[in-house]
């Protein structure tokens, strides 16, 4: 008997952990973004290209359906160079969704003798191991609000990619439905605020902050903005589903007032602490999961602009 019943509580454990996203997978997910052959996927490179192609293909993995067309990559153009953004979906009971989004280009190599690559482990590849997290913990739920999953070209040559997808005429079906938008930017280092605690842009402009922390799980916390002077709301991805007035934020963990590996060399995978970064993705999917589309329908207030 006693047999039995250790064995149902391993089982029942082992079913509760099979759902979690696993350090290795993360660790898996932002070596592959930032590895040297990606040559810091620089808009208009062949590895950027590659890079799309990668998360494209982790979104196949997932089942996840298409934004618009036949493919995740939705291409776009930019002084005569094409890329592509990636874009997935996931129905849920409502049409209503939430949506996750990260950028994967970063600012490519340097003509230096020595390390010349920007791997862009923490800057972006941290929030896109974010975002095919989620889309891993979510596989197998039917939740309320829909998902959609995007990772965003061409952030580091001016919002590009995003601006780009987010205007594009196609997509107003997806986003129509959007009721809130959490761009993952920089998660792969612990924050002012400790482990376990992220913080989020524009947090005085609505209840979105305030709303998850009363949902959130493990003691997750976000915490409001410490960077105020810098303005990072309207400095981010985020800022292109702003102006089509969407909820959208960006979270982050990044403390820059001590980050010396921003847009520098030494931003690959030995800064990556994948602990808490695992530990981070899996208290937002725990959260997420108990969001839906009564206790979560965050507002902007009346201090938010549109146009800028
Ligand atoms: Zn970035």
């Amino acid at each position: 008997m006693k047999k039995i019943i250790f064995f149902i509580l391993a089982a029942n454990s082992l079913f509760t952990f099979a759902q979690e996203v696993s350090k290795e997978r993360v660790i898996n997910i932002v070596s592959t973004l930032a590895s040297d052959e990606m040559k810091g996927r620089k808009f208009g490179t062949p590895e950027n290209d590659k890079a799309a192609e990668y998360i494209a293909q982790e979104f196949k993995k997932n089942n996840l359906d298409y934004c618009f067309g036949d493919s995740y990559l939705i291409p776009f153009e930019y002084k005569g160079q094409k890329g592509y953004n990636v874009c997935g979906i996931k129905k849920g009971k409502s049409e209503q969704s939430l949506a996750y989004s990260a950028h994967f280009d970063h600012i490519g190599t340097n003509n230096k003798e020595g390390d010349n690559i920007y791997n862009g482990a923490d800057d972006d590849a941290s929030g896109v191991s974010t975002v095919i997290g989620l889309a891993d913990y979510f596989k197998d739920k039917k939740t309320d609000f829909s998902m959609v999953f995007m990772a965003f070209n061409a952030e580091e040559i001016g919002l590009v990619g995003s601006k780009a997808l987010s205007e594009n005429q196609s997509l107003n079906p997806v986003f129509s439905n959007i009721k809130a938008l959490f761009n993952f930017e920089m998660l792969a280092t612990e924050s002012q605020f400790g482990k376990n605690a992220v913080f989020m842009t524009g947090d005085e402009f609505s209840d979105f902050d305030e709303l998850i922390n009363a949902s959130a799980v493990n003691g997750l916390k976000v915490y409001p903005d410490p960077y105020q002077g810098q303005h990072l709301f309207y400095r981010s991805d985020n800022v292109n589903f702003v102006k089509k007035k969407i909820i959208a934020h960006s979270i982050s963990t990044v403390d820059m007032n001590k980050a010396s590996h921003y847009h520098a060399v030494n931003d690959d995978i030995n800064i990556v602490d994948a602990d808490n970064l695992t530990n981070i993705i899996n208290n937002f999917a725990k959260t997420i999961n108990k969001l839906n589309t009564k206790n979560f329908q965050p507002k902007y207030n009346d201090k938010v602009k549109y146009d800028f």
